[in-house]
């Protein structure tokens, strides 16, 4: 975009208005009078510029230049600062969060602002440290290390770079040896080696991949066929493979190719602790640097990663859900590992689909997207269903590992210890004696979640929610899940004064202390989000599980992702049952994928693993076709069922969501709503509620919720395009906390 025109046509004496968005929540955009220099050359959308708001400054990016503003321009105040002189984003991206802010009905500031690194949203310049990178020179490449006899460590130095055949960075030189620098004059002296640019690396095709000796299965070789057919044009892959299927090895191959053509690839996963395995893998497979992003780096090394991709320094980016908006210089592919998990959906703030956003993301910037998972999404296979996503699908595991047999076990008036049913325990003893490692799912931490007087039947419930305080025996703590309020466990009745408290129910913790007892000489780890605090502390337990050091592994949901256990030969999920019967229409999707995942983490290598399932419903459709059957059995009934009911993927939702203090005020303020949209509704839009949230009080704030659903998603939005500046001038809505949900995962 150009704004000289507006810049000619304007009369003297008028002022020029920057139209700017600010990352607050509100919806509007802001007027500014043009700052006092400025190069006009230089104004484009997307400059990030700094304004005086409020009673101080704020940084905002610029959407427009107009010549007119509606506001009186003797009140408007002018734009102190211009902190880029080019835009940081494309014109292409601009456009994507453009569409975004439409889409999620959220403020284009916002959007804006999450394309941005912390640093950068908040002003700092954006510098880019350019690494310098030195290769061979033709003589340096044939000559003789020898001849530099005497000089051991400049021969040193030019066996490394002979060695590696690639031109390295100033980082990978230190890594090499953190006193290269003073080797690097002596040798540019001898016109053995030069300065190189960095893109140059990708021209060496031959030596990009270090280790690429695998031989594809037929099926893995026509879906890389396949994927690299649709690489230069828009078009979306969903791979499906079952866990140990080669997926991964798809993805690395296909990037090989991408990187062949001088282009950048972006994989997100949902998980940061994944981060590290597949970095190792793409580390040992490519010899060209990769960069990280995600919530565990510092401000500064994800600002300088989102430059690296920016200036096309970098090929390969590895991240979470925020790490997709980062620019790229030369796109290539998308890639999106476990497509079907809820954590690309953000669930706070600007709450997009990381998956449904990096679709239209390919489309815009007109690249393939290629989504993995051993168990995809309702929603993506139903894309397949109509043609607008292309299915591969790997069937069989890769190599020689064998897949692992489900079982149920009923545990109807059988004896249990803390969870455990005799036939398990025997079970993990057999194991155990084989050498072979085992693996517990229980999807509860802490150490029991409810906590009941035997006296009168009082329960310790949090003060600000409405939810159990859960037992932290271990530090005599009864915390809440939720608001994250916590107090000394007590061990009297604060209500009858003499009734015995009880643990009522199983979590982790619980079931690491019966294992101890069981299996006294054995090691056990427990994995949750309270065993595992420390940064890094994952990584450390995963290494010890597979270096053999472990014998029995318990764990919540964090076990379930991607991780290689290749000695684990026995998975067990306690408590399948609690699942089942749930209010989320999506809870049987979740169960699914789920269960399939967990079982996914057996017998990886040429051991047969095998899965157990404790229930009490042992007929239970859900888990009888899973078992006779498969994931994509299971997903068409599904399907079929959510056809039937009219409910997502067959229809569209927006939820609205408002808590207050006040226990009245969400519902009128909701209630208001549903008044202020019944004229416009055409009778194509269900609108459900107002009604309390599953939750009804959370930190202390009552929390109500009114669903839209539509088949027609134009509709739905046209809706919100029109209602949302009403909404936000309701009387009402200054008085609660509410937001917008489009495409909800979760209606709590
Ligand atoms: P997924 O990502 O589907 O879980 P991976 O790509 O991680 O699967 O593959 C699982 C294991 O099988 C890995 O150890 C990988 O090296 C190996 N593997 C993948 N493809 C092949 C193949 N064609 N031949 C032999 N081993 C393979
Ligand atoms: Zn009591
Ligand atoms: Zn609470």
């Amino acid at each position: 975009m150009n704004y000289l025109k507006t810049m000619a046509k304007l009369g003297r004496g008028n002022e020029l208005i920057f139209r700017v968005a600010v990352s607050v929540p509100v919806y509007r955009l802001f007027d500014y009078l043009a700052p006092d220099n400025f190069e006009p050359a230089a104004i484009k959308a997307g400059i990030r510029l700094e304004v005086p708001f409020g009673k101080g400054k704020k940084i905002a990016f610029l959407v427009e230049v107009a010549d007119y503003s509606e506001l009186d321009s003797s009140k408007l105040k002018r734009v102190s600062r211009i902190l880029d002189e080019k835009s940081l984003l494309r014109a292409k991206d601009l456009r994507l969060l453009h569409w975004a802010s439409r889409y999620y009905h959220h403020p284009l500031g916002e959007v804006i602002g999450a394309a941005f690194p912390v640093a950068l949203r908040q002003g700092k310049l954006a510098v880019v440290q350019t690494e310098k990178y030195y290769n061979l020179t033709e003589s340096g490449k044939t000559v003789d290390a020898n001849q530099l006899q005497r000089a051991p460590k400049q021969k040193s130095l030019l066996e490394k770079l002979q060695q590696e055949q690639l031109p390295l960075s100033e980082t990978e030189l230190s890594a090499w040896n953190k006193n290269w620098r003073p080797l690097v004059k002596p040798l540019l002296d001898k016109q053995l080696i030069q300065l190189a640019q960095p893109e140059s690396k990708v021209m060496f095709a031959a030596s990009l991949v270090r280790d690429d000796t695998l031989q594809l299965n037929p099926q893995q070789m026509s879906a890389v066929a396949a994927i690299k057919e649709g690489l230069g044009r828009f078009g979306v892959f969903l791979l499906e493979g079952i866990t140990g299927s080669g997926k991964t090895e798809v993805y690395l191959q296909v990037i090989r190719a991408v990187l062949e053509r001088g282009q950048q690839v972006l994989i997100l996963l949902p998980e940061i602790t994944l981060t590290p395995q597949l970095e190792e893998r793409f580390g040992q497979r490519f010899a060209i640097a990769q960069c990280l992003s995600h919530s565990k780096l510092t401000d500064r090394e994800r600002q300088a990663a989102w430059l690296k991709m920016q200036q096309g320094d970098c090929f390969i980016m590895l991240g979470t859900r925020s790490a997709l908006f980062t620019p790229l210089k030369n796109p290539g592919l998308i890639i999106l590992d476990e497509e079907h998990d809820v954590s690309f959906k953000q669930q706070e703030g600007f709450r997009f689909s990381a998956r449904d956003v990096a679709v239209v993301r390919g489309k815009i910037l007109n690249i393939p997207v290629l989504l993995g998972s051993a168990t995809p999404s309702l929603e993506s296979l139903h894309n397949v269903d109509k043609k607008h996503y292309c299915l591969l699908h790997l069937p069989e595991r890769a190599g020689n590992a064998i897949e692992p047999v489900l079982q149920l076990l009923d545990i109807r008036n059988k004896p249990m210890q803390e969870g455990l049913s005799e036939q398990l325990i025997e079970e993990i003893k057999i194991t155990l004696a084989k050498k072979e490692q085992v693996l517990l799912f229980l999807n509860r931490r802490g150490f029991a979640p409810t906590l009941i007087c035997h006296g009168c039947g009082w329960v310790a419930r949090c003060r600000r929610c409405d939810a159990n305080l859960v037992i932290h025996y271990a530090e005599k703590m009864l915390r809440c899940h939720h608001c994250g309020h916590e107090q000394r466990l007590i061990a009297h009745c604060p209500a009858c004064k003499t009734g015995e408290l009880t643990a009522l129910g199983l979590g982790t913790e619980r079931v690491e202390k019966v294992l101890t007892e069981l299996f006294a000489d054995k090691t056990i780890i427990r994995l949750d989000r309270d065993s595992i605090q420390r940064k890094g502390s994952l990584e450390g337990y995963l290494q010890q599980i597979n270096q053999g050091k472990v014998d029995i592994i318990l764990g919540t949901q964090m076990l379930a992702k991607g991780h290689h256990f290749p000695n684990v030969t026995l998975v067990a999920i306690l408590d399948v049952d609690s699942g089942l019967f749930s209010i989320d229409f999506r809870a049987a999707e979740k169960l699914a994928q789920m269960i399939v995942q967990v079982s996914g983490r057996a017998g990886r290598c040429e051991k047969p693993g095998k899965v157990i399932m404790q229930t009490r419903r042992p007929e239970h459709p859900l888990l009888t076709t899973l078992l006779r059957q498969d994931y994509r059995s299971f997903a068409k009934t599904a399907l079929a069922e959510r056809k039937e009911a009219g409910l997502p993927p067959f229809s569209h939702q927006i939820l609205l969501r408002a808590q207050a203090v006040d226990a009245q005020m969400p519902q009128l303020f909701l209630q208001a709503i549903v008044e202020l949209v019944r004229p416009c509704n055409k009778g194509h839009i269900q609108v459900l509620g107002p009604v309390a949230a599953p939750m009804a009080r959370r930190a202390g704030l009552y929390r109500y919720q009114l669903l839209f659903q539509s088949a027609k998603r134009r509709e739905l939005h046209k809706l919100f395009d029109d209602a949302v500046p009403e909404i936000e001038k309701l009387k009402q809505a200054k008085k609660v906390r509410w937001s917008l949900d489009v495409d909800p995962v979760d209606l709590y």
